[in-house]
């Protein structure tokens, strides 16, 4: 079919859903001019706020923030009465804002969306209601919000329960009265835990069966803080932006401080004040590490168990209040008013139902394995299928048929969390990859919606009818969200963030935790580099600028970014005295990296006089260990034997073993072989007093990064050839293993990821005369026979002008027969891996090699048996 034959649709969008994000599309699209339909099941608009009428709902963000920016002039006819809003003022604000903007003519109510298909001949989607509606549209965008679709009951009998049930999501609009009566509330999230205190000013007996406690801290309702007032009044421009670029979608700078980096006295200090603040968002934002580092997390929990251990009375009560097994905020946390005090009320009760499993539901209640309670009401606050229910709710049927249901079977993949490959021409408004939940979602609605509108007016412009995100670029940014899901302690969670608490749901992170600044970067990338990794259709031809948005991992990102703002000079731009003395500095403010069991520096003697050694012993049972002779990284030019103290003491932790870091003689003052001969000379050493060191001869090997990883795989060789000493194992990290600028590596990555081209030339050309370069002693690639060297486990990084060097030499050595495991650390650059604390993602990597390492040690201890 040409594009002039195909036929008109019905309508150029069908929107579904009229929460916050369906009223803005309208807004847009409206105005815009765009024929539109939109289908709400409910019989009235507000979505979350229409549904969720239980008592005590109310907003978890400052109504200030969230609310509407596109109305400028919103003061002058609408007034917040507090910080957080109740459910009815917030149903009542959108309500002034369809009617204001009259937005509410586009609205068909109490019709659900049942079906939509792709029609691949005519380019446009069918899309079929409950209510026999057939409408033909080029678009649909799914506004049919992430919470959305209460979850099953899951729990045996209800309807053989002869009294009033309840669910929060779907509660009834005329006022419920539970004065007088006993009342059993199921669910102890942001639901539960704000209805709980109010049923309680009424009920005469509350039960809540608690399956998991929450973490909540108290909201302090009442006024906006004048602080929060004040910034808003000076210039509500300015504060909107702000929200914007910000993590969360409130004005808010990130915090960059660890929580062990200040004292114990300043830590309490500052938590405390975040309970005293009562705002969820400023609460996680404590420290920077509180959702990466286990032990800062735990630390921060201990507070919030402590303050419910001081509020509830009755010790057995508190203890079951008190979340233990899984970390603060990986589920969502609550705000709450009066909540843990409520159960010091008499007619309050709370039944763990962990320790006593609810049975079934009987006639007159609730039984449980070792008790029957009798109800007037059952309140289930028990939450939603979560972010992709509504979705995957409606029949969604992309190219060739393919239901989108299956096609997210094992898990949502989306590009931004806005598109999904093989369903053109749909828009999902903060669907799963997207911000969304974890973010002030005002904030984040309006940003997908002005995209979606941006991105039609561009197709338009441009003459073109269809766009779809490439498998490439959804690959890709599915990966980056899991990615970014990864540094932190989400995925320990069973929370629905994770899609853990809907029974057969594939366990994925749902959301995108990285940030709504960088969230926001990401998806304006994609639009300034012309629709990176969409494929654009129709009168205009076909175009398509396929691409991964995030490659680098999202933590090397952010150091990079760090960095790049800092606009530090760089090393080959000095004079190497100067270099080397910026390098320290550098060093100097990392983090520490973990405790060892003890520190020794001393002297060794190399070719040429003495050198520096320090020693890390593990922190395990005393007794030889193994050793692992490390030789720093630097280019042969900068670093000494404590430049990768970090690296080191983890490599020891990791792999139990003594770790002895050589120093090594520096170029331009002592060029190649100095630096091999002293990496042989301190090997030697190390064997031949292996057992005055503390360690086990026999059980040596050798590590090293960057020029540190030649010098580690030279000497392998060298002892192979020199008949000792043995060496059972060689760990490489990025190394330099040849001289030949001339891999694609060192075009691809010469710029943006530490580790320039241009630095690396000014190391070959302090350390080695160009004739000198295809010596194996400074190119171990170069070497004629690798065979019979120790076995190996070789890094190399994506983003790395000495990738290919390592990944030439990782395959050589297989070639040779040499057992090499080869790690392609993706994502990373040639430092970010040894960023101890600081890329949290290249932790799996450094545990690769201390397994390597404890692998080596091992086969060596325990000959394989005679065949
Ligand atoms: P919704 O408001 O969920 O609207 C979606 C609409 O689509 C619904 O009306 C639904 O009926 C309709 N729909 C779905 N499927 C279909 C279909 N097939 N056919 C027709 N119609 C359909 N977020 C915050 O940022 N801050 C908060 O304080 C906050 N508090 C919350 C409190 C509660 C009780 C809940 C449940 C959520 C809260 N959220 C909060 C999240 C909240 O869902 C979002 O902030 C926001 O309201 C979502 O708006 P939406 O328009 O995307 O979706
Ligand atoms: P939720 O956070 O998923 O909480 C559901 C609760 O029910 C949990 O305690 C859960 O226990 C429990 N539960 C679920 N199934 C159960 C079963 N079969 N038996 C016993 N207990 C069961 O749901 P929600 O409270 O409705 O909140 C959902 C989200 O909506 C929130 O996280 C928040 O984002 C938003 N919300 C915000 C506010 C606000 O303050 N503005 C208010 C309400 C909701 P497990 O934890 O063990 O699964």
């Amino acid at each position: 079919m040409t594009e002039t034959d195909r036929p008109e649709p019905d309508v150029d969008v069908v929107v579904v859903g009229a929460g916050i994000a369906g009223l803005y599309l309208i807004y847009r699209l409206s105005r815009a001019g765009y024929r539109l339909r939109v289908f709400e099941a409910a019989d009235d608009l507000g979505g979350t706020w229409y549904w969720n009428r239980y008592p005590g709902a109310r907003v978890d963000v400052p109504s200030i923030d969230y609310m509407y920016s596109f109305d400028p002039d919103w003061q002058r006819d609408w007034q917040w009465s507090e910080k957080y809003a109740r459910q009815p003022e917030i149903l009542r604000y959108l309500n002034h804002v369809a009617d204001k903007h009259d937005l509410r003519r586009h609205l068909t109510f109490s019709t659900r969306v049942r079906q939509a298909g792709w029609d691949d001949d005519a380019s446009l989607w069918r899309v079929r209601t409950d209510r026999g509606d057939d409408v033909t549209a080029r678009f649909v965008v799914m506004a049919t919000g992430c919470l959305s679709v209460p979850k099953q009951t899951e729990i045996d009998g209800l309807e053989r329960f002869t009294g009033e049930v309840y669910f929060t999501s779907r509660w009834p609009h005329d006022p419920v009265d539970f004065t007088g009566k006993r009342v059993a509330v199921i669910g102890t999230g942001s639901s539960g835990v704000q209805s709980i205190p109010i049923i309680a000013q009424e009920a005469r007996q509350v039960v809540v069966f608690q399956r998991t406690p929450t973490f909540s801290i108290p909201a302090h309702n009442g006024q906006l803080s004048p602080e929060r007032l004040a910034q808003f009044a000076a210039n509500e421009a300015d504060y909107r932006s702000a929200a914007r670029m910000s993590p969360g979608g409130i004005p808010m700078e990130r915090s960059i401080t660890p929580t062990f980096s200040v004292t114990e006295t300043e830590r309490e200090q500052r938590y405390e004040r975040a309970w005293e603040i009562g705002e969820l968002f400023e609460a996680i934002n404590v420290y920077a590490d509180v959702m990466s580092n286990p032990a800062a997390n735990h630390e921060f929990a201990e507070f919030f168990r402590n303050k419910i251990r001081a509020i509830v009375d009755d010790p057995q009560t508190a203890t079951d209040l008190c979340p233990t097994d899984y970390p603060v905020a990986t589920k969502r946390p609550c705000l709450d008013t009066n909540y843990y005090a409520t159960y010091n009320l008499p007619h309050v009760r709370l039944v763990n139902i962990r320790k006593h499993p609810i049975r079934q539901v009987t006639e007159t209640g609730i039984d449980t394995t070792d008790e029957s309670f009798t109800f007037d009401a059952i309140v289930f606050a028990t939450g939603f299928d979560a972010v992709t229910g509504a979705i995957t709710e409606v029949d969604i049927r992309g190219r060739n048929g393919l239901a989108l249901k299956d096609k997210w079977a094992n898990g949502p993949q989306t590009y931004l969390g806005l598109t999904t490959a093989g369903f053109p021409n749909l828009f999902l408004i903060t669907g799963p990859g997207s911000p969304s939940v974890l973010s002030n979602m005002a904030v984040s609605i309006e940003q997908h919606v002005d995209w979606v509108l941006d991105c039609l007016g561009h197709l338009c412009a441009r003459g073109f009818a269809v766009i779809e995100p490439t498998e490439t670029a959804e690959t890709g940014w599915t990966q980056h969200v899991s990615d970014c899901a990864d540094i932190t302690l989400f995925p320990a969670a069973n929370s629905w963030y994770m899609g853990a608490n809907v029974p057969g749901k594939p366990r994925v992170f749902l959301p995108y935790c990285a940030g709504v600044d960088f969230y926001r970067a990401s998806c304006d990338e994609v639009v300034a580099h012309d629709y990176l990794g969409f494929t654009l259709s129709g009168r205009g031809g076909t175009e398509c600028n396929d691409g991964v948005v995030r490659r680098l991992q999202p933590d090397v990102e952010m150091v990079l970014n760090r960095m790049a703002a800092m606009n530090l000079p760089t090393m080959e731009s000095m004079p190497v005295e100067d270099a080397r003395a910026f390098y320290n500095q550098m060093s100097a403010v990392r983090p520490p990296g973990p405790d060892v069991g003890e520190i020794v520096d001393g002297t060794l003697p190399g070719t040429s006089g003495a050198l520096a050694y320090r020693l890390y012993r593990p922190p395990t049972t005393p007794g030889p260990r193994p050793i692992i002779v490390y030789f720093h990284g630097g280019g042969w030019v900068v670093g000494d034997a404590i430049s990768d103290d970090p690296l080191c003491r983890d490599l020891c932790v990791r792999s139990d073993a003594i770790v002895i870091s050589a120093d090594y003689r520096h170029a331009p003052e002592h060029r190649f072989p100095a630096a091999v001969d002293d990496a042989m000379a301190a090997v030697r050493w190390v064997a031949d007093n292996a057992e005055a060191l503390g360690g086990i001869p026999g059980l040596l090997a050798v590590c090293g990064w960057n020029a540190g990883g030649g010098l580690a795989a030279v000497v392998c060789r060298l002892a192979r050839d020199m008949g000792g000493p043995n060496i059972i194992g060689q760990a490489l990290l990025t190394p330099s293993t040849d001289g030949d600028m001339a891999r694609a590596s060192f075009t691809d990555n010469a710029d943006g990821y530490g580790l320039t081209t241009a630095l690396v030339r000014w190391l070959y050309d302090h350390y080695i005369d160009i004739a000198d370069r295809r010596d194996p002693r400074f190119a171990p690639l170069r070497a004629t026979d690798l065979s019979g060297l120790p076995p190996a486990i070789v890094v190399t990084a994506e983003f790395d002008p000495v990738r290919d060097d390592g990944d030439a030499y990782a395959i050589a050595l297989e070639a040779a027969g040499v057992p090499t495991e080869h790690v392609r650390a993706r994502g990373h650059t040639h430092k970010s891996v040894t960023m101890v604390d600081v890329a949290i993602s290249g932790a799996p990597v450094r545990a690769r090699i201390a397994k390597a390492l404890r692998q080596f040690f091992a086969a060596t201890r325990t000959p394989e048996p005679a065949s």
